[in-house]
């Protein structure tokens, strides 16, 4: 008999969640993760009063009733609802794209005008079937919107030319022909109450956690002390890497203290240029209605790049070269007896906070049942 049932390796919500479940499930659990706190990158800590996302901005939004009511069990929301603003050489434009952006770009006003300006430029491009992300994105939204509001700002995200993406990365955005800015397609949409550390500190209530603790550098130890193992860091790390390294996009903030009670008027501004450095600046009290001090805001500019070996991996490039790699690690995670794979880094998926809930209640269930 071993002194813990699992050993869950990151404290991020794949983690939380399953390690959740297993207690309520009659588990023991020891939760453990690289970094001095929990929450993975959803970690919120405060500064002048304002809760501020460290590792960028996360919106909880989901269509999935159980898990907006399983993390509702956790936290109260605030009712909010990103509604985001592009700045292309100091033009504003309301983001996803939606008729405010049709009339700004192109003066129109109505749906049937915007939808004859983008049949007339996808016609001109000449794409019948889209095989990349460029492709998509003049499909979609034809070539000027493409042009100033998807090609600076993908290629300073992603590091690469928009030809070589997969085009499911546009596809997240939403393209509406209505007056409506709301950058989610969602039945429910928050920010937790008290910020996301205060409600994965209430998933793990009465868990033992403990920090500072690296897996893969006393892997052997640690694993003698669960029947089994749930690994939520970097898969192709797992196995040190051994059949090549994945790619993955990292972000590095700068995050500054202003005195002053409002600097961009909106949580969100995107700056969709090539030229301006950073990707996006994020004011973090208009996520929670302008909370914090009087007089006081905090702001992240937000600097993508490639990941190497010492930084936070955030995003998986999930193209095709990266894909066949991470299908061989796949096939070897699966001859791991007694190790679940799970989250964006262990599934190497480009996920939504809801997804990761929604991956971690299936994996418990399936577990425990
Ligand atoms: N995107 C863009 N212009 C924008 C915002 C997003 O071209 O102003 C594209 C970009 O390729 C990005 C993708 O849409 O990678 C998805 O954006 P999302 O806001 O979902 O990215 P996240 O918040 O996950 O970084």
């Amino acid at each position: 008999m071993k002194q813990y049932d699992y050993l869950i390796v990151g404290a991020g919500l794949f983690g939380s969640v399953f390690a959740e479940r297993a207690k309520s499930a009659g588990k023991k659990c020891l939760v453990i993760d690289r970094r001095d706190h929990i929450a993975g990158n959803v970690y919120t800590y405060e500064q002048a009063g304002i809760n501020v996302h460290k590792y960028g901005p996360h919106i909880f939004h989901t269509n999935d009733t159980e898990v907006w009511e399983y993390v509702s069990r956790f936290t109260k929301f605030y009712n909010f609802k990103l509604g985001t603003i592009a700045n292309y050489k100091e033009e504003i434009y309301s983001l996803p794209f939606n008729m405010y952006t049709f009339n700004r770009m192109w003066g129109v006003l109505t749906p049937e005008e915007a939808e004859a300006k983008i049949a007339a430029q996808r016609e001109a491009a000449g794409i019948a079937e889209p095989k990349n992300l460029e492709e998509q994105a003049i499909s979609l939204v034809g070539t000027d919107i493409y042009e100033k509001l998807i090609k600076g700002y993908t290629e300073k995200q992603w590091g690469r030319p928009c030809k070589e993406l997969p085009s499911f990365i546009i596809k997240r955005l939403p393209v509406r022909f209505t007056y409506d800015n709301n950058y989610f397609n969602a039945l429910y949409q928050g920010i937790p109450v008290g910020g996301y550390t205060q409600m994965v500190a209430n998933m793990l209530d009465g868990i033992e956690v403990r920090l500072g603790v690296d897996y893969l550098e006393q892997k052997a130890e640690l694993d003698a002390l669960a029947e089994k193992v749930v690994y939520t860091g970097p898969i192709d790390a797992y196995f040190g890497y051994k059949l090549g390294a994945l790619e993955y996009r990292s972000v590095r903030f700068e995050v500054e203290e202003l005195d002053k009670p409002n600097y961009q008027g909106n949580a969100v501004v995107n700056y969709t240029d090539r030229e301006t450095p950073y990707t996006r600046i994020i004011e973090h009290k208009w996520f929670e209605q302008g909370s914090g001090e009087p007089g006081k805001t905090v702001i992240s500019r937000e600097y993508s790049a490639e990941w190497k070996p010492g930084d936070e991996p955030y995003y998986p490039v999930n193209d095709e070269k990266n894909g066949a790699l991470y299908q061989q690690y796949k096939a070897l995670a699966a001859k791991e007896k007694n190790v679940l794979f799970g989250g964006r880094l262990g599934e190497y998926k480009y996920y939504d906070m809801d997804q990761v809930v929604r991956a971690a209640l299936y994996a418990a269930e399936k577990e425990l049942s």
